[in-house]
C-alpha cells in the first residue's frame, strides 16, 4: 500500500508541487509542532495550526451551515492576511488551512498564497470555481492543496448543498485539479444521508479521479438551522473510525482525521491547543463552530501575543479538556454558552444569535466513545500520530 501510493505520488502531481509538499508541510509542520511542544512546556499556548475563514459568502446554501452565508460580505484582506501569517511564521507555523465561506471567492487569495512561498495551505472549498485557469495558478504557486467538498451522489449533494447540480460543478473542478497536476483532496461530512460515502468503493473512486487524500468529518449539528435528523449514532461513529484504520493499511490514498489520537483515544483539537481559528471579522475564536471571541487580528500586539495571552481561549481549553476528550459543542453546549457569558465574549455571526443557539442545542455524543477506541493499525500513521499529532498534556 505504502509503495502504491508512494508510486502515486511520485509520478501523479507536480514534482515542484510534491517538492513544496514534502518541504513546508511535512518537514516544516513536523518542525513547527515540535516547537508547539516546546512552547507548552514554558506554558505558552500558541497553536502551530491556525484555521482562518477568510471570507463568509459563499455559493451554496449547505445543511447546517453556521456561517453567514447571505449577509453582507467580510473578509481577511490582503494586508491583515499578511500580518497574521507573519507573525505565526516568526513562530515556527507553515501550514494555514484557508476556509470560508467559499475560499475561491475572495479576491486576492493567489496573492496571499503568492505572498507566502515558504508555507503551505490547505483550502476547504466547494471545488465549483477552481477553473482550468484557476488550477494552472494553483499549479504555478505551488504552495497549497484544494481539499474539495463532496457530499454524496447526484441528489443527496443537491439536498445537502441546497442548490443544483452541485456534484458535476464540484467534479468540473476537481477534473481541472487532476489536469494542472494538483495535490488534491476529498472531504466530506458525514451524516445520514451520505453514509454510504463510507465505503472502499468510494475510496476506490476517489483513487480513479486523482485524489490523494480524504477526510472524512462527522456532521455537528449547530448553527442557525441545526439538522439535527443527520446526526449521526455512536455506532456509525465508531464504524468510521474503524473504516479509516482499515482503509489506511489497504489503499493507496492518505486518509486525514482531526479527533483520534494514535491509540484511538477521542481528542478536539481546540481543547488540545493545536487549533485555534480566524472568522471573516477577524475575531479570534476557539474554533470554527464556536462563533464567539474576546479578541481581533486587528488587535496591534500581533496573532501570537493576542492569542497566546487570551484568558478566553485559555478557559476554553482547560474547560473542554476537563469535561470530555470529545466535542464540548456537542456534549455540553450549555458549558459553552456559560464560558461566553462568564466571558462577556462578543457573539462574533452577523445574525447575533449564536448565544440563543448554542443555548437550545442538545446534549449529544461526538467523537468520545469511552471503551470503543480503535488503535491505529497502519505504523506510519501510528507514529505521525504518536508524535505530532495527541492529546499535548491536555487531558490529565
Ligand atoms: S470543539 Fe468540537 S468542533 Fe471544535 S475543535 Fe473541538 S471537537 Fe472540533
Amino acid at each position: 500500500m505504502i509503495l502504491q501510493f508512494g508510486k502515486r505520488m511520485l509520478t501523479e502531481p507536480d514534482k515542484r508541487l510534491l517538492w513544496k509538499f514534502a518541504y513546508n508541510f511535512g518537514y516544516k509542520g513536523m518542525r513547527s509542532v515540535q516547537k508547539y511542544k516546546k512552547r507548552l512546556k514554558q506554558g505558552v499556548h500558541f497553536p502551530p495550526f491556525l484555521f482562518i475563514s477568510i471570507i463568509n459568502s459563499c455559493q451554496l446554501r449547505c445543511q447546517g451551515c453556521w456561517v453567514d452565508v447571505e449577509s453582507p460580505r467580510e473578509m481577511i484582506d490582503l494586508d491583515q492576511m499578511n500580518r497574521i501569517i507573519n507573525d505565526a511564521k516568526a513562530h515556527g507555523n507553515s501550514y494555514f488551512g484557508i476556509l470560508g465561506g467559499e475560499p475561491f471567492m475572495h479576491p486576492q487569495l493567489i496573492q496571499i498564497l503568492e505572498a507566502h512561498p515558504d508555507c503551505y495551505f490547505q483550502i476547504f472549498t466547494n471545488g465549483q470555481m477552481i477553473t482550468e485557469h484557476l488550477a494552472s495558478e494553483l499549479r504555478r504557486v505551488g504552495n497549497a492543496t484544494p481539499l474539495i467538498s463532496i457530499e454524496g451522489g447526484e441528489i443527496v449533494s443537491d439536498e445537502r448543498r441546497g442548490r443544483l447540480n452541485v456534484l458535476n460543478r464540484t467534479l468540473a473542478g476537481l477534473e481541472n485539479c487532476r489536469k494542472h497536476k494538483l495535490i488534491v483532496g476529498v472531504a466530506t461530512s458525514v451524516c445520514q444521508t451520505n453514509y454510504d460515502l463510507v465505503s472502499e468503493k468510494w475510496l476506490r473512486r476517489l483513487i480513479d479521479m486523482g485524489v490523494h487524500y480524504a477526510w472524512f468529518h462527522t456532521y455537528r449539528v449547530v448553527g442557525p438551522k441545526p439538522a439535527a435528523e443527520l446526526a449521526l449514532t455512536p455506532d456509525q461513529v465508531v464504524n468510521i473510525r474503524r473504516f479509516i484504520v482499515e482503509m489506511r493499511a489497504k489503499l493507496p490514498i492518505a486518509i486525514v482525521d482531526a479527533y483520534w489520537d494514535d491509540k484511538g483515544e477521542a481528542l478536539c483539537p481546540m481543547a488540545t491547543g493545536v487549533s485555534h481559528h480566524i472568522g471573516p471579522s477577524g475575531a479570534v475564536e476557539p474554533c470554527p463552530i464556536i462563533q464567539f471571541a474576546k479578541e481581533n487580528v486587528s488587535d496591534e500586539r500581533g496573532i501570537f501575543d493576542v492569542m497566546s495571552n487570551s484568558a478566553f481561549l485559555k478557559d476554553f481549553r482547560e474547560t473542554a479538556a476537563k469535561t470530555t476528550r470529545g466535542c464540548i459543542v456537542l456534549e455540553r453546549p450549555d458549558i459553552v454558552a456559560k464560558l461566553v457569558l462568564k466571558h462577556n465574549a462578543t457573539d462574533t455571526t452577523q445574525r447575533g444569535t449564536a448565544l440563543a443557539e448554542m443555548q437550545a442545542l442538545e446534549s449529544r455524543t461526538s467523537q468520545h466513545l469511552p471503551g470503543r477506541e480503535i488503535p491505529e493499525e497502519q505504523w506510519m500513521y501510528r507514529f505521525a500520530k504518536k508524535h505530532w499529532f495527541f492529546g499535548f498534556g491536555a487531558y490529565t
